[in-house]
């Protein structure tokens, strides 16, 4: 009897293609296939396996099944669930799930080895060589370690002593020894791993909040958690999840150095071979802890125990392009599917697992001080209509007189702001010009490194011009507004002894570039340091005493449903960096707005009071977490039959209780990339599945070719 195998494609598809399979395959659920498609050959993975009915029309067999681990159960349904769930084809989770897979192999390394001929003549150069090639070297390496020419290695290997191969790369990833002591952790800090521990010994699924102010520990406390999980069963995995590339490189060095072995990376700028290789070893179960960023999630897990997604709140967790996603919310789908346990950290959680822990389906586990002597820094505003900066200068007179007397101390400054570039407008004082993209409804931001102008939005850039565009004015073009490029320029110039960096996306523009400026920061060889949210996250400076925010407002401008409450976390982990050590830390907000809830509670460090405030809020008008949205945005070329479009998809929404559904409007960002777009906002009530209201809908309209329907469950972005 023959079987039929559903195979699902790392593509746009809606559903997974039967194959038939070839005689003696042997296929198993998991495996994956190349699989014909049209005149390509794509690789896929088996989804499902069934006997072949008689009468079938005869299906297209599959060509080979590949040599490559096979993705575990587990795996399969989480990518189908996510599909679900975020009402897209299964195909496009599937594509993240196999990117590793795809990634070309590791190049085979050459190795010198003993061949058990002697030298005819024995020298004390060669004895060394002879001692060190038992190690199993490349020929540079060998060289290095015998401590002597490279002539003396050519000799062996023209001799015959020696012979050189070619052996697959093959990751080691040692084994994790969980152990190894970690730190001896203050009383609070057990109570909470005592928490963690008791629910990984209940065993199976379930979620804890550690609520933990910045500096308390979280760290430590969830390392003992992974410490726990990785003892009780010696295949166990466990997966650290970080909002930003650069935080991910400080909690690699700390579960190094914790259990005495590197874990598995992964994030974009880990080179294919090397995700490869962590690909592979996840799927076989040798690397047993990874630590990575939001993608890592679609990683084959053989036996995945324990999700740790760190600093929750974060909306960077969310991937907005493509397939959409939330990683902490699927984190703990995840976890529901491997019976896994899920630890969610912050300082200053997401008001959905706030409400969670408040219900009790999470376990609620609070680090109210920090550790040791390090007290939190005090947190005062900065009236920016009392105190003024000078024109043309954003740091007031009240921030420059902390900053010079923290230099005086031998202190470091922080000074935050989440802008990229030098300055985010470019206008014509001639004619009034504002530079803007060609196709893209966005100001171009002015980057003076590079000295271009920058489309934040689709990465268009130009060179600044000489003259003005529009009118032709020569050197009329002004630059308005600061971003950290120009706050460092005001910096040097008023500390010009001191040592000013800055950090950005722009500058920190890879991971060990990133990595190299934190150790700086952290070593004391920047005094001060000017950053974006990329560098104002989690990390531990110990001589950092003085956080300057330099726009507290900027988040809080064309404020969504969540600006209030992101503003607070950013500006609450910002200010955070500060006083890690038994030196006071201070933070001094600039802000337009003092009366502002969230200036008020930052100030006051009253989280709690905040929080009330904005749940209420909330639940008066049914948004998260009192009731679910989801976002439509439809895009095309023709403005016509974009419209004509809409109109048809708001007629055919579907009547349903509990749903309202509103617009269509242009979106606030009306052009990007030469397309117009339109949108649909959903909200419902709690107990709607939206999911399968938002497929129904979709279901029930064809989009031309030229129009793209993109849904977004749970949207962070209303733009
Ligand atoms: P969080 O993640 O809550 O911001 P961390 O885990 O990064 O806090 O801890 C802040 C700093 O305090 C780190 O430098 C960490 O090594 C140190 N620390 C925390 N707990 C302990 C402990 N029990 N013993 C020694 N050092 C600790």
């Amino acid at each position: 009897m023959s079987r039929i195998a559903s195979v699902l494609l790392p593509m746009p598809l809606p559903e997974a293609f039967d194959y038939a399979e070839p005689e003696g395959m042997g296929l198993q659920l998991g495996d994956q296939v190349s699989a014909p498609l049209g005149p390509r050959l794509l690789r896929g993975v088996v989804v499902g396996l069934r006997e072949a009915a008689g009468g079938n029309r005869p299906l297209k067999p599959l060509e080979a099944l590949l040599e490559a681990p096979r993705l575990p159960p587990g795996t399969v349904e989480f990518v189908q669930w996510a599909a679900r769930y975020s009402v897209d084809w299964p195909g496009q989770p599937l594509a993240i799930a196999l990117r590793g897979a795809r990634a070309p192999k590791p190049r085979p390394m050459r190795i010198v080895a003993l061949t058990g001929a002697q030298p005819a003549r024995p020298t004390p150069a060669r004895a060394k060589v002879i001692e060190a090639a038992a190690q199993a070297l490349s020929p540079p390496d060998l060289v290095r370690a015998a401590g002597v020419g490279a002539g003396v290695v050519k000799g062996l290997i023209d001799e015959g002593v020696l012979a050189v191969s070619l052996v697959e790369a093959v990751a080691s990833f040692d084994p994790p020894d969980p152990a190894r002591a970690g730190a001896t952790l203050n009383p609070s800090q057990a109570a909470a791993a005592d928490g963690l521990k008791a629910m990984l010994a209940e065993g199976g699924f379930g979620v804890a909040l550690l609520d933990g102010v910045t500096g308390s520990g979280k760290t430590e406390v969830y390392l003992e958690a992974a410490a726990a999980a990785l003892a009780a069963d010696v295949t166990a995995q466990v997966l650290i999840l970080l909002p930003e590339i650069a935080l991910t490189q400080a909690v690699i060095g700390r579960v190094a150095e914790r259990f005495g072995a590197e874990p598995g990376e992964w994030h974009s700028d880990v080179p294919p071979p090397a995700r490869r290789r962590v690909w592979e070893a996840v799927a076989t179960g040798r690397c047993r802890i990874v630590v990575g960023a939001r993608s890592a999630l679609f990683l084959p897990f053989a036996n995945l125990k324990l999700i740790v997604v760190d600093e929750e709140h974060d909306a960077s967790f969310k991937q907005e392009e493509g397939f959409i996603y939330h990683a902490r919310d699927l984190a703990v789908a995840r976890g529901k599917i491997e019976d896994a346990a899920i630890v969610l950290a912050s300082a200053t959680p997401s008001l959905e697992s706030l409400r969670n822990a408040e219900q009790g389906r999470y376990r609620w586990l609070r680090l109210s001080a920090r550790h040791g002597a390090a007290q939190l820094p005090d947190i005062e505003l900065i009236d920016l209509r009392e105190s003024p900066p000078d024109p043309g200068r954003w740091l007031s007179p009240a921030l420059v007189k902390a900053m010079g007397e923290t230099f005086a101390r031998g202190e470091q400054t922080l000074l935050f702001l989440n802008r990229r570039g030098y300055a985010p407008l470019v206008l014509c004082k001639a004619c009034g010009e504002r530079m803007t993209a060609p196709d893209t409804d966005s100001w171009l931001v002015e980057h003076r490194y590079s000295g271009r102008l920058v489309c934040h939005l689709t990465g268009f850039s130009m060179p600044k011009p000489k003259a003005c565009p529009h009118c032709g004015a020569h050197d009329a073009l002004v630059s308005i507004g600061p971003g950290v490029e120009r706050v460092e320029e005001e910096a040097k110039e008023l500390f010009p002894q001191a040592r000013v960096a800055v950090f950005s996306s722009d500058t920190a523009f890879d991971a060990r570039e990133g990595r190299r400026l934190i150790e700086a920061m952290a070593a004391g060889q920047i005094d001060i340091l000017v950053a974006t949210q990329a560098a104002a996250k989690g990390h531990n400076f110990p001589d950092l005493t003085l956080v300057g925010v330099v726009d507290a407002d900027l988040g809080l401008r064309g404020g969504d449903l969540r600006a209030a409450e992101r503003t607070y976390q950013l500006l609450a982990q910002a200010t955070g960096r500060a006083g890690r050590r038994d030196k006071p830390g201070r933070a001094l907000l600039q802000t337009w707005a003092p009366e502002h809830a969230v200036m008020q509670a930052l100030a006051a460090q009253d989280r709690d009071a905040f929080v009330e405030a904005e749940m209420a809020e909330r639940e008066l008008a049914g948004l998260p977490p009192f009731g679910r949205l989801a976002a439509v945005v439809v895009s095309g070329i023709d403005p016509a039959q974009l419209e004509g479009f809409v109109q048809l998809m708001a007629q055919a929404a579907p009547n349903s209780a509990g749903v309202e559904v509103y617009g269509p409007a242009d979106a606030p960002l009306g052009l990007i990339r030469g397309r117009r777009r339109k949108r649909f906002l959903v909200r419902a009530d709690k107990a709607v599945d939206l999911s399968a209201y938002m497929a129904a809908w979709r279901a029930r309209v064809r989009p031309p070719a030229a129009i793209r329907v993109a849904i977004d469950i749970d949207p962070y972005s209303f733009l």
